[in-house]
């Protein structure tokens, strides 16, 4: 056993400076929205005034490339002195109304937290005074997430919203029982496309949560579709404490009260808490859990796509070793890739959140210590700033990550590989494939790629032949 050493850790409130400059992360009520809009008939609902609703829906849009409503209580000045209540309660009138939805995911914004609205005795009063219609029956389920975004990123959010409908929605009814539910957290569409591919090649049948695959990557419509078709059927999500076992995916949401824990409190089933399925060992861990959930072997198809991941890994390290990355992102995105990174060759030189969980530079060095000869530095709530002056110590060169890193990249005259989201400078971010052997054996081209294109274009010379 290699001797456990820890990434160097730097904190992202540096001494000389308290403000943010370029944030390496979202705002949090953003990702409760993603989260929501992943649920079958849902409408994400926002409590709090209307710029914050138009900043989230230019984001996803922009990102996704679909329409994204997302419906406002519509604040103003008036209501942050006397509250926002009534907004609330006629917002969500109209939205049962209008979209006839079958579940609006609430979710709260800066200012309504700030004025301490309190969402679940408001919520409470307009079901006693419109008789009960909202429980999810006779009317649409309101779901409610808690998300100040001053305590935490998107993902939090994300994270947030997942477990609040796990929580308020989460049953044991009878009807199309699911053996396995599974919590990808905020990856792309092709990925869960993906993900359900493989959970059928093991005959298991998935309740994923949430399912943003066909809301946020839908075939063309003749007409517009106020709540787009697709994501996770409710009826699923009622009787998922009848499933055999429960998966998370990422490292970092366990002892948050994720969301197999949140369903192994209520129904006491059997939970796996994997890191997200990104290269070869942390995807062999989730196959081989798999295996075990379906108590079959894994499908000759997907290790024939192991066998190719393995062969191009090979074919690839002329081009990727001793290679300095940067990478950076989402917390549980940043610690897959870094186990990617490290297995291909690579040297991830740092590993930059904007997330501040106090466990992410154990989960780099849990993915990295029998690998890499010496640990990356680890930048927690980290913004380009800071990312900028630790690059001008690290000399890397390539950046992995969101096109938020655009500019650093641009300034620094490197390649930017675009991952997770969001990814507002290029064309096809719902496309992007991260996970299992077949995301691997993606990113391994698009890594290579680049290193060999900055050759071409920094070489003299001009090779054809790398
Ligand atoms: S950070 Fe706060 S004020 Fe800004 S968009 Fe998000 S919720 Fe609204």
């Amino acid at each position: 056993m290699p001797e456990a050493r820890s990434a160097s850790f730097i904190s992202g409130s540096r001494r000389e400076y308290v403000s943010t400059t370029n944030a390496c992360k979202m705002c949090m009520p953003l990702g409760a929205a993603l989260a929501f809009r992943g649920v079958e008939g849902s409408v994400p609902f926002l409590h709090g005034s209307q710029g914050c609703a138009t900043y989230m829906r230019r984001y996803l849009i922009s990102h996704f490339r679909e329409p994204m409503d997302i419906a406002s209580s519509s604040l103003g000045e008036k209501h942050a002195v006397y509250g926002g209540g009534p907004n609330l309660k006629l917002g969500l009138m109209n939205v049962a109304n209008k979209y006839g939805a079958r579940l609006i995911g609430i979710a709260t914004t800066c200012l309504t937290e700030t004025i301490g609205d309190d969402v679940p005795l408001i919520l409470k009063e307009f079901k006693r005074e419109t008789g009960a219609n909202f429980d999810g029956q006779k009317g649409p389920y309101l779901v409610f997430a808690s998300t100040p975004s001053y305590s935490g990123t998107h993902k939090d959010g994300f994270l947030a919203a997942t477990r609040a409908l796990l929580a308020q929605v989460a049953a044991k009814k009878p009807g199309s029982r699911h053996e396995v539910g599974v919590f990808p957290g905020l990856v792309s569409p092709a990925d869960i496309r993906y993900l359900k591919e493989i959970l059928s090649d093991f005959g298991l049948s998935g309740t994923i949560v949430p399912d943003i695959s066909d809301p946020l990557d839908a075939p063309a419509a003749e007409e517009y579709q106020r709540i787009p078709p697709g994501g996770t059927p409710i009826a699923e999500i009622e009787s998922l404490g009848r499933a055999r076992a429960f998966v998370d995916l990422g490292r970092l949401v366990k002892g948050r009260r994720s969301p197999a824990e949140v369903l192994k409190e209520r129904f006491g089933l059997k939970t796996y808490h994997l890191g997200l399925p990104i290269g070869l060992r942390e995807t062999d861990r989730f196959f081989e859990a798999l295996s075990e959930i379906s108590g079959s072997p894994i499908p000759e198809k997907h290790l024939l796509e192991r066998g190719r991941l393995i062969d191009a890994m090979v074919d690839a390290h002329k081009y990727l070793f001793g290679q300095k990355v940067v990478v950076y992102g989402e917390e549980d995105l940043v610690v897959g890739l870094t186990s990617f990174l490290a297995e291909i060759g690579a040297r991830p030189v740092l590993c930059a959140t904007g997330d501040r969980q106090k466990d992410f530079p154990d989960a780099i060095s849990q993915v990295t210590n029998d690998i890499l000869p010496e640990p990356p530095r680890v930048a927690v709530g980290v913004d380009f700033y800071g990312i900028a002056g630790l690059c001008e110590e690290l000399s890397p060169d390539i950046f992995l990550g969101h096109s938020k890193g655009y500019h650093l990249a641009r300034k620094m005259g490197l390649p930017l590989v675009r991952v997770g989201f969001p990814i507002h400078d290029r064309f096809g971010a719902q496309r992007i494939m991260h996970l299992g052997y077949r995301g691997a054996l993606a990113l391994l081209d698009r890594l290579v790629n680049a290193i060999i294109e900055r050759r071409q274009e920094t070489s003299s010379v001009g090779y054809t032949y790398i």
